[in-house]
């Protein structure tokens, strides 16, 4: 799992193919993350006692090897690679080679 809560991703799979949004949660076990705006589904929800019936946007996670990063350096969907710099482990752009 190279991806971390906060990071930029492109989703390169599904119904939200191209849309961008911020990981908003990172499950990996599940090999999933939920990403900001992106998978949205509508669900029907019954009234129960005091809380109203109606339609509520809820967001999807999606399975890690459907996004991919997008680099706040090139801007690009890229992969990360791991760098030693100045001692510490680092994740680095395979396309610029910059520090993500
Ligand atoms: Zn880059």
């Amino acid at each position: 799992m190279k991806l971390v809560t906060g990071d930029e991703v492109v989703v390169l799979q599904g119904k939200d193919k191209g849309k961008k949004g911020n990981l908003e949660k990172v499950f990996p076990k599940k090999n999933q993350v939920l990403v900001s705006g992106v998978n949205i589904y509508k669900k029907h929800v019954k009234r129960t006692g005091k809380v109203p019936g109606g339609i509520t946007d809820i967001i999807k996670p999606l399975h890690i090897a459907k996004v991919a990063l997008v680099c706040p350096k090139c801007n690009l969907a890229t992969k990360t690679a791991v760098a030693v710099l100045n001692g510490k482990k680092v994740r680095v752009c395979k396309k610029c080679k910059q520090e993500i």
